[in-house]
C-alpha cells in the first residue's frame, strides 16, 4: 500500500481499506464472526500483517513503514472505529518489537523482527510472579550462568497468551547479591522447549487468556540475553513506555462506542430500576468522562510527538479510563435488565452478549498494567508531590 503524506488523505485511505477488508473478512469467517474469539482475533491480525499493516513505525530496513506517530495514532483510531478487535500478538508488536529495535543486537533484530512483522511468532511477557506483581523488583525467577548461556528456573503468572506464544521475554534474577532492581536480566525464551510448562488460568469470562508458566531447568543461549546482563530492569522500564501515545486510543474509541450504544436504552428501557432522570445523569457523567479521556489522550499524543519524556500523567488516564469503564458496563448491565441472567448465545443477541463479556472482563482493567492503588500512589507522589507512604 502506498501511503499519502497528508494525515487527512491517510485517514481516508485507511478508513476505506478497513471498511472493505473487515466487512469481507467477517463475511468469509466460517461461523458468525465473534470479535471475542481468539482464533478470529489472530486471523484478523494475520490479515493486517499480510497487507503490510504492521511495523507501522519501524525503520524500512526491517520491513517497517516508517510512519510518524500521528499516522500510527490515526491507524489505531480507525482500526477501533471499524469495530475490529485487538490482536493476540499485542505484546510482540507493541512492546517487544520497539524494545528489540532499541536495545537488540543486529542478530537479534534479524532473528526476531520478521516473525513479528508477519505475525508468525507470537510473544508473551513473563514479568509477574505469585509473589511479585506490583512489587515486581522482588521477582525470584533465577537464571544461573552456564558455559554457553543460562539455566532458567522459576514460576510466572498472569502471562497473557502464553499458551499460544512461541517466545516469551522473561525478567530473571542473574545476580541475587545485587540490590533488588539491579541483578535482573531480560531474556528471550523459546516456549517450545523442554522444561517450559504452561497452565492456562480460567477467567471470569470463561476464557483462559492468561496462564501460569513454569520454567524448570530451561536452557537459554547466551545470544538470547537482551542488552547487558543485570540491566534488565532498565530495559523493562523503557519497554513499558514504548506504547505511549497510542495504547489508550482503541480503548477510548470503544468506550465512546459503548456509550453511544447504551444511549438508546436510557429513558426507554422499562426493565431498569433507574428513574429516567437518574439514568440520564449517569449517562451524562460517563459522557463527560469520555470527553476528558479524549483530551488527556490527545495531550499525551502531542507530548509524545514532540519527543517529551513519558511522565506520570498516564497514571491519571489509566485510573480514570479503567474505573469509568467499569461504571459504564455496570450501567449497561442494569439497563439490559434480566437478559443478563440468561446465557445469551452470541448469534442471538450480539450486543447483549458483548456487554456481558465486556463487563466481566473489565474487572481486570483496574489490575493489569499497574493496579489503581499503584497508579494513585504515582499520582500522589509524582503529580501532587505528597510524601511517600510508610
Ligand atoms: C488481564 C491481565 C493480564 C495480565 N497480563 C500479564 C502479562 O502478560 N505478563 C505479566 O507479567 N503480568 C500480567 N498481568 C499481571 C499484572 O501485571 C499484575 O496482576 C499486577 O501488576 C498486580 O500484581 P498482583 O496481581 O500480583 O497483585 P499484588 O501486587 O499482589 O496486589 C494485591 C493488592 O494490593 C495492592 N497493593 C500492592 N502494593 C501496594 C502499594 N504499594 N500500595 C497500595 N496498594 C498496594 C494492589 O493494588 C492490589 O489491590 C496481567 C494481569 C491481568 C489482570
Amino acid at each position: 500500500m502506498n501511503f499519502p503524506s497528508s494525515n487527512e488523505a491517510f485517514r481516508s485511505l485507511i478508513r476505506a481499506w478497513l471498511s472493505e477488508h473487515y466487512a469481507s473478512f467477517t463475511q468469509q469467517w466460517p461461523t458468525p464472526a465473534d470479535p471475542r474469539d481468539l482464533d478470529f482475533r489472530r486471523a484478523w491480525e494475520n490479515h493486517l500483517c499480510a497487507h503490510q499493516l504492521s511495523g507501522l513505525g519501524w525503520p524500512k530496513e526491517y520491513g517497517g513503514q516508517e510512519l510518524d506517530l500521528a499516522k500510527q495514532a490515526i491507524f489505531h483510531e480507525e482500526h477501533a472505529l471499524c469495530g475490529a478487535p485487538l490482536g493476540i500478538n499485542l505484546i510482540g508488536h507493541g512492546i517487544l518489537a520497539p524494545t528489540l529495535l532499541h536495545f537488540g543486537s543486529q542478530d537479534q533484530k534479524q532473528e526476531f523482527l520478521p516473525g513479528i512483522l508477519s505475525n508468525q511468532t507470537i510473544w508473551c511477557q513473563g514479568y509477574s510472579e505469585p509473589a511479585a506483581g506490583s512489587d515486581l523488583a522482588s521477582l525470584r525467577t533465577r537464571a544461573i550462568k552456564t558455559s554457553d548461556g543460562y539455566l532458567l528456573n522459576g514460576h510466572k503468572i498472569w502471562t497473557s497468551f502464553a499458551d499460544r506464544a512461541d517466545w516469551c521475554f522473561v525478567l530473571a534474577r542473574t545476580d541475587p547479591a545485587q540490590a533488588r532492581h539491579r541483578g535482573i536480566s531480560f531474556l528471550l525464551v523459546n516456549m517450545h522447549q523442554p522444561g517450559v510448562r504452561v497452565e492456562p488460568i480460567r477467567q471470569l469470562t470463561g476464557e483462559a487468556e492468561f496462564c501460569e508458566v513454569f520454567f524448570e531447568d530451561v536452557k537459554v543461549e547466551a545470544r538470547y540475553l537482551l542488552g547487558e546482563e543485570n540491566q534488565g530492569w532498565r530495559i523493562a522500564m523503557a519497554a513499558a513506555s514504548f506504547e505511549r501515545g497510542t495504547y489508550f486510543l482503541p480503548r477510548l474509541v470503544r468506550f465512546q462506542q459503548e456509550l453511544n450504544n447504551i444511549k438508546k436504552w436510557v429513558g426507554t428501557n422499562t426493565t431498569n430500576t433507574n428513574s429516567t432522570a437518574a439514568a440520564r445523569q449517569r449517562w451524562a457523567r460517563l459522557a463527560v468522562d469520555s470527553y476528558v479521556l479524549k483530551l488527556k489522550s490527545q495531550r499525551a499524543l502531542t507530548a509524545a510527538i514532540s519527543g517529551a519524556p513519558p511522565g506520570p500523567e498516564g497514571s491519571s488516564t489509566k485510573v480514570q479510563w479503567s474505573e469509568s469503564h467499569q461504571s459504564l458496563l455496570e450501567f449497561a448491565l442494569e439497563l439490559l435488565g434480566e437478559k443478563v441472567c440468561q446465557a445469551i448465545p452470541y448469534d442471538q443477541d450480539q450486543e447483549a452478549a458483548q456487554f456481558v463479556h465486556a463487563y466481566l472482563w473489565s474487572k481486570a482493567e483496574t489490575i493489569l498494567a499497574g493496579t489503581s492503588e499503584i497508579q494513585r500512589n504515582i499520582i500522589a507522589e509524582k503529580i501532587l508531590g505528597l510524601p511517600k507512604g510508610a
